[in-house]
């Protein structure tokens, strides 16, 4: 699993092509296909470039439609996107110089692209949170934190750890402060990185996450699921065990 943070995750240029990963091959890269756009102003738009007297184009509110192919020969998936779309100065070339842009800012992908991929350990219903996390993260970015958090109590799930307690005889849901702390008894990395999420999803709920919060939350459980899923670790110790014992390949 890999998840790079300095990728552009905000927005895109038509005729500047970006690696967005395909969600159905996982392989190939989409292209927007430039004939495709559509744009429509918005009507508060409109009244403020009739009302305001020193109006220009920056301050321009657009809708868009677009569609994206996946660049895999063998896939060629169509994907459909819906966004804002603002003009700004971008730097062409040495001739251009800087000119004014229109720059696409993606809110929903139909069907929704992955920003990382998931590998087959990963129990499917913490891949389907966090797949549900994908869908969130362009138009609302504290949604998708809440669904970060819930692919945690996924996890718990999956661990096994209890769902409630018992308090003077009666069964009490325990919260998932107290359900990452008894997963943290064997597994103490991936303790630390899932409650780490566990407040970043709190703050999502007071709904005050930016991108770089969820940047931090997905390096955070791309940490705790290599920990407690795919553990390279122990499984590179065994192969070395077994190499060293047959004295030559596995
Ligand atoms: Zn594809």
């Amino acid at each position: 699993m890999n998840f790079d943070r300095d990728k552009n995750y905000k927005y895109f240029i038509s005729g500047i092509p970006n690696d967005w990963m395909c969600p159905t091959c996982e392989k190939g890269n989409l292209i927007i296909n430039e004939k495709s756009i559509e744009t429509k102003e918005t009507n508060q738009s409109k009244k403020q470039r009739d009302e305001e007297k020193d109006w220009s184009p920056e301050s321009l509110q657009e809708k868009f439609t677009a569609k994206a192919v996946c660049n895999n020969r063998n896939c060629k998936e169509n994907i459909f996107i819906i966004g804002d779309n603002t003009m700004d100065w971008e730097y062409i070339n040495e001739y251009v110089g800087d000119d004014l842009t229109d720059f696409y800012y993606p809110k929903y992908f139909n069907p929704p692209i992955n920003l990382f991929n998931i590998p087959y350990e990963i129990p499917c219903d913490v891949e389907e949170e966090i797949k549900n996390s994908f869908a969130l993260f362009w138009a609302d970015k504290s949604a998708c934190g809440n669904a970060i958090r819930k692919s945690v109590e996924c996890i718990c799930d999956d661990k096994r750890i209890n769902k409630t307690r018992t308090v003077r005889g009666k069964r009490k849901l325990r919260s998932l402060d107290e359900k990452i702390k008894e997963l943290g008894i064997k597994h103490p990395d991936a303790a630390d990185s899932l409650l780490a999420i566990k407040w970043i999803g709190n703050h999502g709920s007071h709904g005050d996450l930016d991108i770089e919060d969820i940047f931090d939350a997905y390096e955070l459980l791309i940490h705790a699921l290599e920990k407690l899923y795919i553990n390279k670790e122990k499984r590179l110790r065994q192969l070395s065990k077994k190499i060293i014992k047959k004295k030559g390949p596995a």
